[in-house]
């Protein structure tokens, strides 16, 4: 940065990572070969970027910060098989960009990336809603989020976002990175998480997906308040529709002083599909 004349942005989630070793295992972890087109969001000052070159068949890096363009251009002239978009990652089409810029965009497709912090929930919500066929989105983020990510029922990290993923992916919390391995260090550490499309299809299927999604961030909306006070908000006052959730709860024997952790995502997906049933 110092060559170039250029600062650190913080607006744009900007810590780059130095540790060489931390780079290659980010790479490993991804199961990266010469056979997959990778995507990388934010490739910054392209030390993840170059691994990913070395291993991949070829590269694709969104960045958003046209003063890295230049420092990319040349971090990169080496490798024939990379390509760098000056793009914003949440509003670029995915799908669109795999068939334009992939030779062989029918290949396995991955995306791995070190994720600017401030748009982690976004860019993942976004993948996940992308009709494109993820093989593997490994990705650094804050130590918290990972570990909301891959929470167990039952604990105090598991809640919506574990959710949101675990409808589609399995989640695997693969190494923690120390806040140090960052230039500029951010204030928390950090790991790396892996997804991939799940091997176990769903007990039961959604009847629609987004339903189940915001029941669920319903019933998690007050984490202290039991199952029966959060829904309160799908039911109003009014004393048909308490009793319709009620009947609900009861008929999957679920105890409506339970609180929303301690429900499974099998169990959510019965209760969305059910209150459809009731116009709910
Ligand atoms: N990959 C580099 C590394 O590992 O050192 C940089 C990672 S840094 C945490 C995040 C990168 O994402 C920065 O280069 C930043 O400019 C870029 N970025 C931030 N918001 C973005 C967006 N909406 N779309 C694409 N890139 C973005």
């Amino acid at each position: 940065m110092h060559k170039y004349g250029l600062h650190a942005k913080k607006g744009f989630g900007q810590n780059f990572l130095t540790d060489q070793s931390i780079l290659r295992n980010i790479v490993k972890a991804a199961e990266i070969d010469q056979n997959d087109n990778v995507i990388e969001i934010g490739p910054g000052l392209g030390a993840l970027t170059e691994q990913l070159a070395q291993a991949a068949g070829q590269v694709m890096g969104l960045e958003i910060d046209d003063d890295l363009l230049p420092v990319l251009k040349d971090v990169l002239s080496p490798y024939d098989n990379v390509k760098i978009l000056h793009q914003d990652v949440l509003k670029a089409d995915l799908a669109a960009l795999i068939q334009q810029e992939f030779d062989r965009p029918q290949a396995p497709i991955k995306v791995v990336a070190n994720l600017p912090y401030y748009i982690t929930s976004p860019i993942l919500m976004g993948l996940l809603k992308s009709p494109v066929q993820w093989d593997c989105i490994c990705v650094m983020m804050q130590r918290e989020v990972a570990d909301r990510l891959t929470a167990k029922v039952g604990t105090k990290q598991y809640g919506a976002l574990t959710l949101a993923i675990e409808m589609t992916m399995d989640a695997h919390l693969a190494f923690g990175v120390s806040r140090h391995s960052f230039v500029p260090e951010p204030q928390v550490d950090s790991a790396i998480v892996t997804l991939h499309r799940r091997k176990q299809p769903l007990a039961v299927q959604p009847f629609d997906k987004d339903r189940i999604l915001s029941l669920i961030k319903i019933c998690f909306a007050h984490r202290r308040k039991n199952l029966a006070n959060n829904l309160k908000a799908l039911s109003g006052k009014d004393a048909d529709k308490k009793a319709a959730i009620l009947a609900v709860l009861d008929k999957l024997k679920i105890d409506s002083r339970e609180r929303p952790e301690q429900l499974t995502l099998e169990q959510f997906i019965r209760m969305g599909n059910l209150l459809h049933d009731e116009n709910l």
